[in-house]
């Protein structure tokens, strides 16, 4: 059995054939998907579809969607208040996220995902769940936020950072999220953390539809002229294989490690059990 991390199972990629990207993520082993909330507006649908399907949600406001105010953001967060408040017994409800910083999106205020951000981490932690975090260019900036709110651990999604900042978030009680990055020779430096972190350091997630592997690469022509990179969970299983080769282990010890760490670090998920 597999967990997905990671998945944006209410994409809008996904609309066509959703119970079929289920069903097949199941007949490869992946069991349990992760669904991050990225704004209010899909609060609603993340548990629906965890409910729907077995899996698992977490409501938050993702960077790339902090409103271009401060007033829209209080708002923004007055909804997550609520919603947090209401689904606070779901058991389906496993953390807050997906929440973070992107300074790669220079179109994104940063103070404002900082006013966004820092106030959902206080929430975190007074609702006692983890978090999702989202975290591009701007590692140090979210260590620094994380230290001074003092959440209880989640998952550093997507993780690109050094190995000292690794080991930072794994002093804060986090683990580290593998995708389909790894699967890319060129990817040196994420290839060379895969290898190298502690086993128990690492879960893995498909950010789905986004971050294909090497396999669903296509080239900028190939997109023009009509191809799809869409990821779906049911790669999960192929990218963890490519991360387990990297550490010449069996997938299959891979696949018991990193269901323990995302159920370490993810109570409600693992309160949920194997699914029937
Ligand atoms: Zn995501």
């Amino acid at each position: 059995m597999w967990i997905d991390t990671h998945c944006h199972l209410d994409a809008a990629e996904f609309a066509a054939d959703r119970d079929g990207v289920v069903a097949r993520a199941r007949a490869a082993g992946v069991d349990r998907l992760v669904l991050p909330a990225v704004d209010p507006g899909n609060f609603d649908t993340v548990r629906r579809l965890a409910h729907a399907h077995g899996g698992a949600y977490a409501l938050g406001i993702h960077p790339l969607a902090t409103p271009a105010s401060a007033a829209a953001v209080d708002a923004d967060l007055e909804r997550l208040v609520v919603a947090l408040e209401a689904q606070r017994d779901d058991p389906r409800l496993v953390a807050v996220g997906e929440i973070g910083l992107d300074h790669f999106v220079a179109s994104c205020d940063p103070a404002l995902q900082a006013r966004c951000c820092e106030a959902q981490l206080r929430l975190a932690r007074d609702a006692g769940l983890p978090v999702i975090l989202h975290s591009r260019r701007a590692v140090d900036p979210l260590l620094k936020l994380l230290r001074r709110a003092g959440v209880t651990g989640g998952i550093a999604h997507a993780f690109n950072g050094s190995r000292q900042q690794a080991d930072v978030f794994l002093d804060l009680g986090f683990r580290l999220g593998f995708g389909g990055t790894l699967t890319f020779d060129r990817a040196l430096r994420i290839r060379a953390l895969a290898r190298e972190l502690p086993l128990e350091a690492l879960v893995v997630e498909t950010d789905a539809p986004d971050i294909p592997p090497h396999w669903l690469y296509r080239t900028a022509a190939e997109r023009a002229a009509g191809a799809s990179m869409r990821n779906e969970p049911a790669e999960l299983p192929r990218i963890a294989g490519a991360l387990a080769a990297l550490r010449a282990i069996e997938p299959a010890t891979l696949a018991a490690a990193t269901n323990a760490s995302a159920h370490a670090v993810l109570p409600r998920l693992a309160a949920l059990g194997t699914p029937a």
